[in-house]
């Protein structure tokens, strides 16, 4: 690799184990559907048989996520790991494996969607800022990390007759 992409140049990749590095920025949606951007450096193991191609590696960078509680940006680490196997001869290739085919005309492999999908993998179904975030106040929006808001606590309706009372006793006479 890999100039700033994750392409393989499959021609000159040596026989045997080697080792090979590259970064790449894309975008990923979350389980809430809001888009983080993510750059990620990812550095593969390669082991080259001839007619097959074993490609694992790490995933490492960071992500512009959203807090899920607060909706404010924050940046989140990324990791994640990856192993693919390439074949290049297709008759060899089993139907039920994961193997991919990759004819041996093709000049290069990239391998950035399999990252992206690994990444996407380790998506956290929820995304929090910080764990003791206090989220927005459900009634009037207030980012409760910043602003104490002059909402009063949640009123169950059980205690209200309590709080009509208690506004009457604290009513200076
Ligand atoms: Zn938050
Ligand atoms: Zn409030």
């Amino acid at each position: 690799m890999m100039d700033g992409s994750l392409r393989i140049r499959l021609a000159a990749l040596p026989l045997g184990k080697s080792r090979l590095a590259g970064a790449l920025d894309f975008a990923i949606l979350d389980a809430a559907g809001e888009a983080e951007a993510c750059r990620v450096r990812a550095a593969c193991e390669v082991d080259h048989l001839g007619s097959r191609i074993h490609l694992r590696g790490q995933v490492e960078g960071e992500a512009d996520a959203h807090c899920h509680r607060c909706l404010e940006p924050y940046r989140r680490p990324v990791a994640a790991t990856f192993d693919v196997t390439l074949q290049r001869t297709a008759a060899e290739i089993e139907p039920e494996s994961d193997v991919e085919f990759v004819p041996d005309s093709a000049v290069e492999y990239d391998l950035a969607p399999r990252v992206q999908e690994a990444v996407l993998l380790e998506e956290p179904l929820q995304l929090v800022c910080a764990p003791d975030c206090r989220g927005l106040c459900p009634q009037c929006g207030a980012n409760l990390n910043r602003d104490a808001c002059a909402c009063a606590l949640p009123v169950d309706p059980r205690w209200a007759p309590l709080a009509t009372l208690r506004a009457r006793i604290d009513k200076p006479a």
